[in-house]
């Protein structure tokens, strides 16, 4: 294409003059197009560390006997609103929220619980019965992209509803247990929990919480001073250090809980205790939500830095009155999965045999495309087990059996003119010392399950 004309730079070119193919090359050259900012693509060899984790969690979530449900991605702004609250920081800051054409107003989510409530309520799920769910999927908050902090993130995330003891709250907490240990992390994570008690024993603190902090206002970050008039408790969550050390005089949360949330809190205690699960208690530990009640926990990690805690959660027991149902009992968690694979990642524990690799590379020398493939078919179904890579697009045997070494192939399955002629296959073997055999379908089969 001639630009000679079009010295002065690419702001005098007026797109009008060029055809749709001239176009199309004038837009590549003026701008690639980029993903969003903090919405990351999986590059294929990254996939792996995420399918071995999604799986062994997984596996796990469903021997506990929970389901798996699925919702959609986007849903009526009013939902958050009204579950996770007006003044917390997704709500205030982080939501994509934007009109459709209908104009009305609807929201990507930034979590799964409110949505996970919408869907049960929406089913009638909740009515007299209990249920014990869980989901995987992206969410999306408008935050400073970072490590381990994202625009487009992964969770997954457990919810159970209709059962209000302590028991409960624990089976979580062993299931999360058994997660870390199933991924050989187990070391690397600790669990702080806490007591935000009842709505009545909360009001209590929360005036006691603005006395002490009123008294120090100025001292207080710019967010948190705002927040001392609309939702004090939400401070204790504050990442500021000046306010963090603060806090360290305030009252506790703990000191002001009724009967029966103190009652809950010992017996969820005793219940980890026996099931050998060290925990911390942090009285400061709250949700960066406003529906929790009661128990509030976090597993954390100081492998990851600023991003450390991989996995969060609580008891929710209003939320499904405060999203306008009866109220039902319920108890979830959600974790992070990028944080977790970044932890993996920094562990070094993903298992080597989870590669993508191929086990068998079938080169296909000369005019043998339709026997190449049939041959290809052919392993695939009689060895289940076995990853067979096909070279397609042609190429001479030498060059072929390059891309069968770089593919991590244990073995090239090598078929050309002659062996079709034959009834043979050529099996050569790319990572161990031994000659190239000419065997037989049937031999090579049994070699192949031997593999
Ligand atoms: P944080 O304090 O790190 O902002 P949060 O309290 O906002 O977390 P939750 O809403 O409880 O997080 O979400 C549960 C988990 O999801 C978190 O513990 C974290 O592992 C993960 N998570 C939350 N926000 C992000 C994000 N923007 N990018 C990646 N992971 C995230
Ligand atoms: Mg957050």
């Amino acid at each position: 294409m001639d630009l000679g004309r079009f010295k002065l730079g690419y702001g005098k070119i007026n797109p009008l003059i060029f055809d749709d193919h001239t176009k199309i090359q004038l837009g590549t050259l003026l701008s690639k197009i980029q993903s969003l900012r903090g919405m990351n693509d999986l590059k294929p060899g990254e996939s792996a560390t995420w399918q071995y984790l999604e799986s062994t969690i997984s596996d796990v979530i469903e021997r506990y006997g929970y389901q798996e449900i699925r919702f959609p991605i986007l849903e009526k702004t009013e939902l958050f609103k009204r579950s996770i609250g007006e003044v917390t920081d997704i709500v205030e800051k982080e939501m994509y929220t934007f009109n459709d054409r209908n104009d009305e107003s609807v929201t990507l989510r930034p979590e799964g619980t409110a949505v996970c409530v919408r869907a049960c309520e929406q089913h009638g799920l909740l009515h007299n019965q209990t249920q014990r769910l869980w989901y995987t999927g992206p969410m999306f908050r408008y935050e400073k992209p970072q490590k381990g902090r994202l625009r487009q993130f992964h969770q997954i995330g457990v919810e159970t509803f209709g059962i209000a003891g302590p028991d409960i709250d624990a089976e979580l907490l062993l299931m999360t247990a058994r997660f870390w240990a199933a991924l050989g992390i187990s070391k690397a994570v600790q669990l702080e929990i806490n007591s935000i008690g009842s709505l009545e024993s909360r009001a209590q603190y929360k005036a006691a919480l603005v006395e002490y902090l009123g008294e120090r206002e100025s001292e207080l970050d710019e967010d948190s001073q705002r927040r001392l008039s609309t939702n004090p408790l939400r401070i204790l969550d504050s990442k500021d250090p000046t306010t963090q050390s603060l806090l360290e005089g305030a009252p506790s949360i703990l000191d002001f809980l009724d009967d029966q949330s103190q009652a809950h809190f010992e017996q969820l205690k005793a219940l980890l205790e026996a099931a050998n699960i060290s925990y911390k208690v942090n009285p400061r530990l709250v949700r960066g939500l406003d529906y929790y009640n009661n128990t509030v926990f976090e597993w954390v990690t100081t492998d990851l830095g600023a991003q450390g805690t991989v996995c969060a959660g609580g008891r929710y027991d209003g939320l499904t009155s405060q999203l306008g149902g009866k109220p039902v009992p319920a108890v979830g968690f959600a974790m992070g999965v990028e944080r977790l694979v970044l932890l993996l990642d920094t562990l070094g524990v993903v298992p080597d045999g989870i590669s993508q690799q191929a086990d068998a590379y079938v080169v296909a020398v000369g005019n043998v495309t339709v026997p190449a493939m049939m041959l290809a078919e052919e392993l695939r179904e009689q060895c289940p087990g076995l990853r067979v890579f096909m070279h397609c697009g042609a190429g001479n045997f030498k060059s072929q059996l390059k891309k069968a070494d770089k593919s991590g192939a244990h073995v090239a399955v090598i078929l050309g003119e002659n062996e079709v002629e034959q009834g043979v296959v050529g099996l050569k073997y790319l990572r161990d010392d031994r000659e190239q055999e000419t065997l037989s379908r049937v031999d090579l089969i049994d070699a192949l399950k031997a593999l």
